[in-house]
């Protein structure tokens, strides 16, 4: 396959186009045909070197992705082949938040493309497990684009926030808050609905 990787630390200018193996899942693992992937600004962190993370070079950036499974290892069961996927962390499974569902607060979850090889590339493998199904209706595309960030701000506005239809809210946060704030107001425009961002 071909991938996009980085042999030393810098600018954009550091990255190549390259061939390399294809990835082979083992027990428990599954390969996935990329089909969109998502910068996040850790890809440029890692890259740059700013990171608090280490990088093994040459690394395969590309932590945000959603694709097709091409192939799954042995004693694989919550994923098969043209499965649409999309990336989620890589949970520990072994502490106490994996062992009551709440993988997602796991305090040693890796990520795709930072410890391990991410999905700048034509292929991407990791543990079956980590994997969710893309829902009918939403392209690959966007189920790339929701992982981190989208999931980040709706966590803050839905969630914790309680925005809800016809309500008023304000954001002056990141990018991400802005951004489904917008798309918030574009959803649920109303004479009384408002969204001021500032
Ligand atoms: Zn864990």
């Amino acid at each position: 396959m071909h991938a996009v990787r980085f042999h030393e630390l810098g600018g954009e200018d550091r990255l190549r186009y390259e061939a390399v193996a294809d990835p082979l899942p083992g027990p428990g693992e599954a390969v996935v045909r990329v089909r969109a992937c998502g910068v996040n600004h850790l890809d440029l962190d890692l890259r740059s070197g700013t990171s608090r993370f280490p990088v093994a070079l040459p690394h395969i950036l590309g932590m945000e992705f959603s694709g097709e499974v091409v192939a799954v290892g042995t004693g694989v069961t919550t994923a098969k082949v043209g499965d649409r996927v999309m990336a989620s962390a890589i949970p520990c499974e072994t502490c106490r938040y994996c062992r009551t569902g709440r993988d997602n607060l796991c305090p040693e979850a890796r990520h795709y493309g930072v410890l391990t090889p991410g999905a700048y590339a034509g292929y991407v493998k990791g543990p079956a497990r980590s994997l969710l199904p893309v829902p009918s209706g939403l392209g690959f595309e966007g189920a790339a684009a929701i992982q981190i960030a989208f999931g980040t701000a709706w966590h803050m506005l839905i969630v914790k926030g309680g925005l809800s239809p016809f309500s008023a809210g304000s954001t002056r946060s990141s990018a991400p808050v802005a951004g489904l704030a917008r798309r918030w107001k574009r959803w649920r425009t109303s004479p009384r609905g408002v969204c001021s961002l500032r």
